[in-house]
């Protein structure tokens, strides 16, 4: 008689790779943990990437206010520093190393509009720098800020640290999609997170650059359930609905679960 084994297949996760928590006097508003938690239970978000939003006025309070909700959520929150570079190279790195050796913390924010960073300068390097010297992958905003956040702007920190994941925040945010999605086609570490992106881009980065560089985010809380209802019109096949719905980001963030 044959014996039938059970095979219990894990549920995939589900992350949302772009929150913040806190007040941003750049661009207005303020997120608490309450709306972080209560969209994350709303629209089935196993997990979320949290980082300072770039006007907060503190960002060390910030680093540890999300280091506090890691340790209060395990395996549901995670944190990714965001600072900026100009505060100087030595407290710069020694800020981001803390925030990754002690906090833990999977990645690191490069703002070029928040924090008026040109990814081509000497500060913008310090940051792929600093990412590509500790392990981790650097998130640069793209979209809105021109000229700084036109997506081509790190294909040179690309091509420099090949080892260096690099995520596009945005993805070009609709105008400069196109853009991302050549920087993505020409350099392999280059990965494509989709919050503000019309469905049909997301469609065509995903069939172009594969689901494996595709990356669900929401950015804010009350857009998490629109990236949701983006990405369920596609009718993507359950792989790759689960893929760019959190495989991709376990794998470029090395996200470890407790579950
Ligand atoms: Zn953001």
């Amino acid at each position: 008689m044959e014996e039938t084994a059970e095979v219990k297949v894990a549920k995939p996760k589900i992350v949302d790779t772009h929150a913040h928590l806190g007040e941003c006097c750049v661009f207005g508003g303020f997120t608490t943990e309450e709306d972080l938690i209560r969209r994350m239970e709303e629209c089935g978000v196993d997990a979320t990437i949290v980082q300072p939003y770039p006007g907060a006025k503190d960002f060390l309070k910030r680093h540890d206010e999300i280091a506090a909700l890691c340790q209060k959520y395990p395996g549901r929150i995670f944190g990714l520093a965001s600072l900026s570079p100009h505060i100087g190279r030595d407290r710069y790195r020694k800020e981001v190393e803390r925030c990754v050796k002690e906090l833990k913390f999977v990645g690191v924010k490069l703002h070029t509009i928040g924090h008026a960073v040109n990814p081509l300068s000497e500060d913008g390097n310090l940051v792929f720098e600093t990412a590509h010297d500790l392990g981790i992958p650097a998130m640069v905003h793209t979209g809105a800020g021109i000229p700084f956040a036109l997506p081509a702007l790190c294909i040179p920190a690309a091509q420099k640290y090949p080892g260096l994941n690099i995520v596009l925040a945005h993805a070009g945010m609709g105008i400069v999609s196109a853009e991302a999605q050549v920087a993505a086609s020409v350099c392999r570490n280059l990965y494509l997170e989709t919050s503000w992106c019309l469905g049909e881009d997301i469609r065509w980065m995903i069939s172009t650059i594969g689901p494996d560089r595709v990356m669900m985010g929401a950015d804010l809380p009350s857009n998490v359930p629109v990236e949701f209802a983006k990405y369920r019109a596609l009718d993507l096949k359950p792989e790759t609905y689960d893929q760019v719905m959190g495989k991709t980001a376990t794998e470029v963030f090395k996200l470890h679960w407790s579950n």
